[in-house]
């Protein structure tokens, strides 16, 4: 097993299998009454957050107890960060109090490998900038293969603001690696070239052959630049509305990684229909991240 966990491409298809696997598992678990597993019983995880999340963190925590380890959670808004205090002595704190997994999420593309370097426990990438998002593609993978069956050869389509996800660039590594096929749809401002991945600008002829759609929330903190003429051209453009909803095939499922702008890039009727699995995948995000912090900390399949 690997033991950082800091980018999608340090998973081959094998690896990734025994996560997704083992977080079928750990689902089974949360249908229990008594939803915990002694497996990390005195291991201490620390959340490590320089960037807001809600979804991320609570999942990570909720992942770490229910496996019985010490959770430290520590933001960087109201610690000696805000004094300047530089990642390397964090890291070394962190260190000293001999944490045993370090999940990051920074707004700097990069930290979670540096931090690798300074700590001797495993480093789990929560989110680095525009970089990638490991365990989000790992939860999204998970969602599809339960939904559909399958990944390999399924049509995935990643619409919107590609540009500034790190949501996509770890999509696009794990479920290449997986078999499936992406085509990355958006105004072309905002698609860049990715190796692997297909391109599209016009989503409407896309959604007859997706299995998939995966909507992407519109970055604004992100960007500093004007990316598209208006919110309402985007939306007309590449928002995700109940109309176009119909040309996909009846099998074909609607995600969303959260957190979304309604009537933006998804209408509300979309995000709270059947198809969509965006409460399924809050769910499966703490199955996720169980099995990753299970096999990484040295547990057995
Ligand atoms: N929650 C995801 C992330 O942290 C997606 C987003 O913020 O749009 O990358």
């Amino acid at each position: 097993m690997i033991k950082h966990l800091l980018s999608a491409a340090d998973l081959d298809a094998d690896t990734a299998t025994l996560i997704l696997d083992t977080a079928g598992e750990m689902a089974a678990l949360a249908e229990r009454e008594v939803k915990k597993l002694p497996t990390l019983r005195g291991r201490t995880v620390v959340n490590l957050f320089y960037e807001d999340s809600t979804r991320t963190r609570i999942s990570f925590e909720a992942a770490a107890k229910r496996l019985s380890a010490d959770v430290i959670n520590f933001s960087a808004k109201g610690s000696s960060v805000s004094k300047g205090e530089s990642l390397k002595d964090t890291a070394l704190t962190l260190q000293a109090m001999g944490a045993d997994a370090v999940v990051i999420r920074h707004p700097a593309s990069g930290a979670p490998d540096r931090l690798s370097s300074w700590v001797d426990g495993s480093v789990i990438n929560a989110g680095d900038g525009t970089h990638e998002h490991p365990t989000q593609a790992l939860l999204d993978a998970y969602t599809m293969r339960s939904r559909l069956g399958k990944l390999d050869g399924l049509n995935v389509a990643i619409v919107g603001d590609v540009l500034h996800s790190r949501v996509a660039r770890s999509n696009v590594l794990l479920l290449t690696t997986l078999g499936a096929k992406v085509t990355l749809v958006g105004p072309p401002t905002l698609i860049p070239l990715s190796p692997g991945a297909a391109v599209s600008y016009d989503l409407d002829s896309v959604l007859p052959g997706a299995d998939v759609v995966m909507m992407l929330r519109v970055q604004t903190e992100r960007m500093q630049d004007s990316y598209f003429p208006s919110a309402r051209e985007y939306s007309r453009r590449y928002g995700l509305d109940a109309a176009r909803m119909r040309r996909l095939p009846e099998h074909a499922i609607v995600m969303h990684p959260g957190p979304m702008n309604r009537g933006m890039e998804i209408a509300p009727e979309v995000a709270d229909s059947k198809r969509s699995t965006i409460v399924e995948q809050v769910a499966n995000g703490v199955s996720a991240r169980m099995a990753v912090l299970y096999l990484l900390l040295g547990g057995k399949a």
